[in-house]
């Protein structure tokens, strides 16, 4: 496994990271150093046997990945932009990675914090912030991707009590997990979307695992299976109803996928000049040749204008200002701009480049899973064009 950190700075073109507070620095250099040193070393190998390194979970915690932008029960209210720059050197190591604190802090215990009970926030926060319990968040159905306002999961009430069936797909983390914050449609409350805040413990709750997968492969993927599961109305989020409860989750997970796209086509850029520096063909080192020197050229352009656009989010959320659409454009552009340059960089490594033992193939790979979910790259260029046009053309 090569390594292009020691020592070599990464690409910052327009000297973004010489306006980074100390606190920014700080968290960058943390997460920096631990992609390097705790989760590179086994990445191609975790890829290759689709696991993921589940002993980082609680180290991961105790450096404050997991949600590190929110307040109180122990966490740590960082800015908006430390956090998109923790999720940009998560993804540098792997999507799966980042995957991993993206769904814990945005999607399980951001809607906690924003919508939970005191009781609620209590029982999960502190040991989610830890990385002592794990979290999933259950949106996706077999049937209903793209268009979850169809889903069919539902809750009924029986005396004082819910009981809640269907089936949740594609959940990141499921068969791991201690809870998972599910959505479905109470149907004593006139279909009403709702969040439930389900321990994946009790009876009726199953998390079968989604085996070979061809991307996304150093993450754990599964389906949350409810069967009668019984709930009391306390595991209800009282704070929020209907799909603005999930979408707004949605908002927070794209805002560090835009950021974190960045990080993975950094590393795979990094992995490019490398190569271009030290591999030897016709007597000199290939990154002499202009073909190879125009794609470095334009893989730096490409980064380095999703950089901006992503340092340009949280200036927007840092002040309250950021719209959903805002995060849609950015998650479109940046993601696919990973997923081409990628490419790009896997194709300068020649045969080596298709190998776990460099990077760009395994973020290319990732970047398929990563253009498809949280929105597919097509629902955005919709909420774009809604956005845009005023006419909605979803249906
Ligand atoms: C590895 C992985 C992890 C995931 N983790 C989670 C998770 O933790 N929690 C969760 O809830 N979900 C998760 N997902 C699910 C993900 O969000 C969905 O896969 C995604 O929303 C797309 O839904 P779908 O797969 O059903 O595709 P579909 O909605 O069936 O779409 C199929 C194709 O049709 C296109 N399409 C759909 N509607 C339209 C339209 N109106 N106009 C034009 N084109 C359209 C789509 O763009 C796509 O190309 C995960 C998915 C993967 C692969």
């Amino acid at each position: 496994m090569r390594h292009t950190f020691k020592g070599e700075s990464m690409l910052d073109y327009v000297d973004l990271e010489a306006d980074l507070s100390k606190e920014e620095q700080l968290i960058q250099e943390t997460a920096r150093e631990f992609v390097e040193e705790e989760f590179k070393p086994d990445a191609g190998e975790h890829f290759i046997e689709g696991t993921f390194p589940t002993e980082l979970i609680p180290e991961m915690g105790e450096l404050g990945f997991y949600a590190p932008n929110l307040e109180g029960y122990g966490l740590p209210n960082v800015s908006e932009r430390a956090y998109g720059l923790l999720m940009q050197e998560l993804e540098a190591g792997d999507s799966g990675l980042r995957s991993m604190a993206s769904v814990q802090g945005a999607l399980v215990m951001y809607p906690i914090h924003a919508f939970g009970s005191e009781e609620q926030k209590e029982t999960w926060l502190p040991d989610l912030g830890m990385g002592e319990a794990v979290g999933c968040f259950g949106l996706t159905e077999p049937n209903h991707g793209s268009n979850p306002s169809r889903m069919e999961t539902h809750a009924e009430k029986d005396g004082d009590e819910y009981v809640l069936n269907g089936a949740k797909t594609w959940i990141t983390n499921s068969p791991i997990s201690d809870v998972a914050v599910v959505w479905a449609k109470d149907r004593s409350d006139d279909d009403t979307v709702k969040g439930f805040v389900v321990d994946t413990d009790l009876d009726g709750v199953t998390t079968n695992k989604i085996d070979e997968k061809l991307s996304l492969r150093a993450s754990i993927t599964g389906e949350i299976n409810l069967n009668n599961v019984r709930l009391s109305e306390e595991d209800v989020l009282p704070g929020v109803e209907g799909m603005k409860g999930p979408l707004s989750c949605l908002t927070q997970a794209r805002y560090g996928i835009a950021w974190g796209a960045v990080g993975a086509a950094r590393d795979a850029f990094e992995e490019a000049r490398a190569y271009a520096t030290d591999r030897e063909q016709f007597g000199k080192p290939i990154g002499g040749f202009q073909i190879q020197q125009e794609k470095l050229a334009e893989m730096a352009t490409q980064i380095t204008n999703a950089q901006l656009l992503a340092h340009r989010l949280s200036d927007l959320k840092e002040r309250g200002d950021l719209r959903p659409q805002q995060v849609s454009m950015a998650k479109r552009n940046n993601v696919r701009m990973a997923r081409d340059q990628t490419r790009v960089a896997r194709e300068m490594l020649g045969g080596n480049g298709i190998t776990a033992d460099y990077s760009p193939m395994r973020h290319l790979s990732n970047m398929e899973t990563v253009y498809t979910y949280e929105g597919t790259h097509d629902i955005h260029s919709l909420i774009l064009g809604q956005d845009l046009t005023g006419i909605a053309a979803f249906e």
